[in-house]
């Protein structure tokens, strides 16, 4: 059973043009804690019953995807999202939870050390941050909204899973999302893969 521990709300849904088309998306609000999650849908209703729906659960990462940060792959995942959901069918929600969950000026705080040599984890320990504290009741509430429950979860992060199927959802699958990003960010990633158990290729192998 799906259990709800916060107070979602329907708000709005509309079409919106944008660079890769027309999106559809719906807007909430969680009354308590004013965080306002949206939904991107791809088509949805092609899915009854128990059919698992294809879905991305994405939070917010305000430096890569409005300053065109290539410090992480957060961009390149959204688009890719998109991008399947618009060939596939599904949907993408959107959370507010930058920098896995510890806000924006605690992210950039981790950067600056980062800047000293620290990676990711480290950073945010001397800064006695969590490694990541995203939580994804508001994601549960809008697929109970949209009468989901099973879905093939596009992710890397086995954290995600983790976390929704303990919510409730079933996930019938794991679609990897492996994209295409700069050099840059391939050190971010390494330090995914190596010390929080990231589901990605290591850079001195292949990709199957
Ligand atoms: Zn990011």
């Amino acid at each position: 059973m799906i259990q709800q521990k916060t107070i979602v709300q329907f708000v709005a849904e509309t079409n919106l043009p944008t660079t890769q088309g027309v999106l559809r998306i719906r807007a909430y609000r969680n009354s308590d804690t004013g965080h306002e999650p949206i939904a991107i849908l791809g088509d949805i209703h092609k899915f009854e019953g128990s059919t698992p729906v294809p879905l991305r659960v994405h939070d917010a990462c305000f430096t890569s995807e409005v300053l065109g940060s290539i410090k992480c792959d957060c961009k390149d995942q959204l688009d890719a999202s998109i991008a399947y959901i618009q060939q596939h069918g599904g949907l993408v929600i959107y959370l507010h939870q930058e920098g896995r969950g510890i806000g924006l000026a605690n992210k950039l705080a981790a950067y600056a050390l980062q800047e000293q040599g620290f990676d990711t984890v480290d950073a945010n320990r001397q800064l006695h941050l969590p490694d990541d504290v995203r939580e994804y009741h508001d994601a549960v509430a809008i697929l109970t909204d949209l009468n989901i429950s099973t879905v093939h979860l596009l992710t890397n992060n086995p954290r995600k899973v983790e976390h929704l199927e303990q919510l409730g959802i079933q996930i019938a699958k794991r679609i990897p999302l492996e994209v295409q990003t700069s050099t840059t960010a391939q050190a971010y990633l390494e330090t995914k893969r190596a010390r929080m158990g990231h589901w990605l290729h290591p850079k001195s192998e292949p990709k199957a």
